[in-house]
């Protein structure tokens, strides 16, 4: 039996279309990637990806300086749907938003938006780091897109226009919500199994201000959920309520399972 084609070791994400024999130029930054840290040469496959194509199986031509050139040949996997879970997150220190710009690309989230809450400490964020994180997990992790990074904005001013159909699991850390799994339960029972647009609401170090958590219990598209009994760190109940979202909800291709779907 002829051995398959090895899995090239290299992924990326690029901006080009893809298609058979599609030329796909790569910028200074991504060709100095492949060369000179990754000592990758002409002839040899990388996989990219750009969220509209699905993977396709490129050989590398030239590889240069200030930039380089592949071919794209083979089509290693379709575009396929994922679920629409955003995150709107209070950005908090350095490495700790880092942390949760990773592990929500990981986790499948389709949107990363940051949101200035009463008690957030940090007065603006590095879209561009936080960006880079997101695109570096979804090429590790192999998903086919990588999360959109919104113009971080005033809670107040997210939720002023907000879809309805998109329910808002509040991380409440009062303990004034239902348990999250049962939140997301209730949810897949309101769309009849179907994965609703969802997103995720973590706060900063500091919590959310009374007047806040009121704002916010009005609304109707809010659920207020509670992560359990402990005060955890806004970067831990938020990777664990993004988790816990996609155990419970499926990633978006399987029929939701577990506590959602009614066996
Ligand atoms: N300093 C605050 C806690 C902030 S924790 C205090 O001591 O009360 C940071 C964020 O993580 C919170 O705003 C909330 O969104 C989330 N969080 C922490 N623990 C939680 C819990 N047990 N349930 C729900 N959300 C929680």
């Amino acid at each position: 039996m002829t051995e398959p084609a090895s899995r090239p070791r290299l992924r990326l994400f690029v901006g080009a279309d893809l298609g058979p024999d599609a030329a796909v130029l790569l910028p200074r930054e991504q060709a100095h990637y492949l060369g000179a840290v990754m000592r990758a040469e002409p002839g040899e496959a990388v996989l990219l990806f750009n969220g509209r194509d699905g993977e396709w199986r490129a050989i590398i031509r030239a590889i240069a300086k200030n930039g380089a050139t592949l071919v794209a040949e083979t089509r290693t996997r379709p575009q396929a749907p994922e679920p629409d879970l955003w995150l709107l997150a209070a950005p908090i220190k350095r490495e700790r938003i880092d942390l949760v710009a990773e592990k929500a690309a990981e986790l499948g989230v389709s949107a990363l938006w940051p949101v200035f809450t009463r008690r957030t400490a940090m007065s603006r964020v590095n879209t561009d780091r936080l960006a880079a994180h997101m695109v570096e997990a979804a090429e590790q992790c192999e998903r086919l897109s990588v999360p959109v990074l919104r113009e971080p904005m005033p809670l107040e001013r997210a939720l002023g226009d907000w879809d309805a159909r998109r329910r808002l699991l509040f991380l409440d850390e009062t303990g004034g919500g239902m348990p999250i799994a049962a939140a997301l339960s209730a949810l897949a029972d309101e769309a009849q199994g179907s994965v609703p647009p969802l997103a995720v609401l973590v706060g900063p170090e500091g919590g959310f201000a009374p007047e806040e958590q009121r704002m916010l219990a009005a609304l109707p598209f809010v659920r207020p959920v509670s992560m359990g009994p402990r005060i955890l760190r806004a970067e831990t109940a938020a990777i664990a309520a993004l988790a816990v979202a996609q155990a419970l909800l499926g990633d978006g291709r399987e029929r939701p399972r577990g506590a959602c779907a009614k066996e």
